[in-house]
């Protein structure tokens, strides 16, 4: 039996439920509050559920495989056997190895988490060792196959593909065992054909960043010999996040009877499909509705590049630009946004609508689409902004001389070498989340909040006087989130209620929506600050989140550059840096940690990024005056490729991830002649873990062997919220006997 591939269809959909049904079972079941067929019950009502939506929204491809219990990288993983030896030895059921894996128990640390692509969801990375022996796994996927027949939907199981698979494992060159594992991907789709099935995805978004002609045969070579195989289901290699460059002619000159291309984030995969000549039989998958954003699909283009795409090849089937993970739910639960706005926005179940209607107008030739969206409301316009921005002069983004700014800072801040600091957050403690719960339920009011959370405020930086820190913070438990805390104060920004999104495993984020010009109304930090400040003669450090991380981790407009969006953002911490300066605020931090996560794939296209994510930040911070200092922070390891980005932020101070690492980032920024202050972490903050006072001796001589002692700052990798406070009272401890051990010797 072989069968066309469809109209209509989506990548992947949100698997954590409507209303995070599966983050609270999974979680409950670490708790041991519910058990292993609990658990499993609540995973099969949710998959049923989506199979349920997506088949009355009369989508006609549907996938299966999609749902996990933490990451399809780690699903893939157990898929193709490699499940590394320091787990499978623990001797745990299947269930419990997986979640070993996942997080680690207590002697084995798990597998190392990292961001997939430029997107905030994390995988989790495979570890392939020379003795990793592949061997084929396919229950999950034959469960869920079966599971959906028997409610009479007819799916098509996914999987990472091979190439991807390894391109983003670690060991010893993975990427060698390409042939080997590609034999264990024949096994598991001779027992998915066994089973019934019709046709099978393979996911191959490694394709869509920059790979060698190597890696593009290799690509080439692995699917040409899962096409060649007698007994096998119909394969659809589908590709997301970019242009596939001279992957895609390699993917089409491959037997395979599907190839996927991402027609939002890569425009360019239209010209290539062009320029590859006639397509024959296959089918070209059309990422046409946007799978990362959320809004409306321009339904007139859409189908001018549908219909391109249907001009070349014999089928086409529409479906989501990459899956539907990356976006919540549905925005008809969202009954507190301004209709204009929620008008104007699809999350996953409205994308599946417009797919649908895509994929009949195109098999149809019909133009009956629904009325395109009446003109942004003129009150989403700030004229205003608008006007500072044309204003703006390159000056405005530079400050005085380095050198006489280090001076004018040091004589009034009157610091000790090796300075000791922390990252901003302290613990958010059960206590300030049932406040914030309390808070937001109305049965706290609101001078009752602020009173709680400035005697919280004062807690912490008494505790930081009597651990001796140099420069203090407030500890941000007024903050719900970086991000989000900012957006609820601007104009242009709206907050949803139910817009969650994975992030990783059973953690999810509600990314604000920026939808019009940004605006500050009020200032949004400053008496926080300065109470804070009020209770010490130390020097308190104002807390800011930049402006690359806000749109980072936001839905931004798409209707203006991604540049301009930056730069409004920026004006308006701009005005919030120097309310805190005249406030007396002495030192400003503004964070930066996803400077490096929103870098473009393709080199290409990475310098225009670097460039506007640089003015933004200098824009934020250029306004304060020489003796003002500046600090960014920067986490997630890994800075090679922004090395001189980070340098051109020209911070006062910039402390930054190190101490998984080993300090090597400073070597890094001395090899570019970075020559400001630097505080590397020397405390990893992931576990709870209190680092011997030896060992933050001995990262803080590694420093000291890299940069000039007067330049070196002293503080942990990153905010110490996720922490308690018995190791973190400990720790701080520690490094503050380092840094006065360090600077005695
Ligand atoms: N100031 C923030 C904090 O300490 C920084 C968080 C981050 O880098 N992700 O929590
Ligand atoms: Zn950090």
């Amino acid at each position: 039996m072989s069968t066309a591939f469809g109209q209509s269809t989506v990548l992947g959909y949100p698997r954590i439920g409507v209303n995070r049904e599966l983050k609270k079972a999974v979680e409950a079941y670490w708790a041991g509050t519910i058990d292993a067929e609990a658990l499993a019950n609540t995973a099969a009502g949710l998959r049923a559920q989506v199979w349920r939506t997506l088949r009355d929204a009369r989508l006609d491809a549907i996938p299966s495989n999609t749902f996990s219990y933490y990451d399809q990288m780690l699903d893939t993983a157990v898929a193709v056997g490699a499940v590394p030896n320091r787990f499978a030895r623990l001797g745990l059921s299947a269930l419990d190895t997986y979640f070993a894996m996942a997080r680690g128990v207590d002697a084995e640390p798990a597998l190392e988490l990292t961001k997939w692509f430029d997107t905030n969801y994390h995988y989790l990375v495979p570890e392939i060792a020379p003795d990793t022996v592949f061997t084929a796994n396919p229950a999950k996927a034959l469960d869920e196959y079966a599971e959906a027949r028997d409610l009479g939907v007819t799916t098509r199981p996914v999987f990472v593909g091979p190439a991807t698979f390894l391109l983003l494992a670690k060991g010893d060159d993975p990427f060698a065992r390409l042939d080997d594992l590609v034999r264990t991907y024949a096994r598991i789709l001779a027992a998915l054909a066994d089973a019934g099935v019709d046709w099978v995805q393979l996911d191959e978004p490694a394709y869509a960043a920059d790979r060698s002609p190597a890696e593009i045969d290799a690509l080439r070579r692995a699917y040409t010999r899962l096409g060649e195989l007698a007994h096998r289901p119909q394969i659809f290699v589908a590709t997301y996040f970019g242009d596939l460059g001279d992957a895609l002619p390699a993917l089409l000159d491959t037997p395979v009877e599907a190839v996927g291309v991402d027609l939002v984030a890569g425009p360019g995969n239209l010209h290539r499909l062009a320029a590859a000549g006639p397509l024959g039989g296959r089918t070209i998958v059309a990422g046409l509705v946007d799978g990362r954003n959320i809004w409306r699909t321009d339904l007139r283009a859409a189908v001018t590049a549908g219909a391109t795409v249907a001009g070349l090849a014999d089928h086409v089937a529409v479906s989501s630009s990459c899956s539907l993970l990356h976006v919540p739910v549905d925005v008809s639960a969202e009954t507190h946004l301004d209709p204009r706005l929620s008008a104007r926005l699809a999350f996953a179940r409205q994308k599946v609508d417009e797919i649908v209607v895509l994929g009949r107008a195109l098999r149809d030739g019909t133009t009956a689409l629904p009325a395109p969206l009446p003109p942004t409301p003129a009150a989403w316009r700030h004229d205003d902004v608008r006007g500072r921005l044309a204003a703006l002069r390159p000056t405005d983004r530079q400050r005085g001389e380095y050198r006489n700014r280090a001076a004018r800072q040091q004589e009034r801040l009157g610091l000790p070498e090796l300075p000791t600091t922390t990252i901003g957050s302290f613990p958010q403690t059960a206590e300030l989340r049932r406040a914030r719960a309390a808070h937001r339920a109305g049965s706290l009011d609101d001078a009752g909040y602020v009173a709680r959370m400035r005697a919280e405020v004062a807690q912490v930086i008494r505790l930081q006087e009597q651990l001796g820190l140099d420069v203090l913070v407030h500890g941000e438990p007024e903050r719900n989130d970086m991000v989000q805390y900012f957006g609820e104060q601007l104009d242009g920004f709206a907050a949803t209620q139910h817009g969650w999104v994975q992030s990783y495993g059973s953690r999810c984020v509600r990314p604000p929506i920026i939808y019009g010009d940004v605006s500050r109304k009020a200032p949004m930090t400053v008496e926080w600050s300065t109470y804070a400040q009020s209770l010490t003669s130390k020097p308190v450090k104002g807390m800011l989140t930049g402006p690359v991380t806000i749109l980072a981790w936001s839905f931004v407009r798409t209707d203006q550059p991604l540049a301009d969006t930056a730069d409004q953002v920026a004006l308006a911490l701009r005005d919030e840096c120097r309310d805190l300066e005249s406030a007396g605020i002495r030192v400003i931090q503004v964070d930066e940690p996803a400077l490096r996560e929103t870098l473009p794939l393709r080199k290409a296209d990475q310098k225009a990024y670097l460039d506007w994510a640089v003015g933004a930040f200098r824009l934020a911070t250029g306004g304060v005056a020489d003796d003002t200092q500046i600090h960014t922070h920067l986490c997630y390891s890994e800075f090679g490729e922004v090395i001189h980005a980070i340098d051109a932020l020209d911070a006062d101070v910039t402390s930054i991830e190190a101490s998984r690492s080993k300090m090597e980032v400073l070597d890094d920024l001395a090899a570019i002649g970075y020559g400001r202050g630097v505080g590397p972490g020397v405390w990893d903050i992931h576990s709870p873990r209190v680092p011997p006072r030896d060992e933050v001796i001995e990262a803080l001589r590694r420093a000291v062997a890299a940069v000039p002692a007067r330049r070196l700052w002293v503080n942990p990798d990153c905010g110490l919220k996720t922490r308690g406070y018995p190791e973190v009272e400990a720790s701080l401890r520690h490094l503050v006997d380092a840094a006065a051990e360090v600077r005695g010797s």
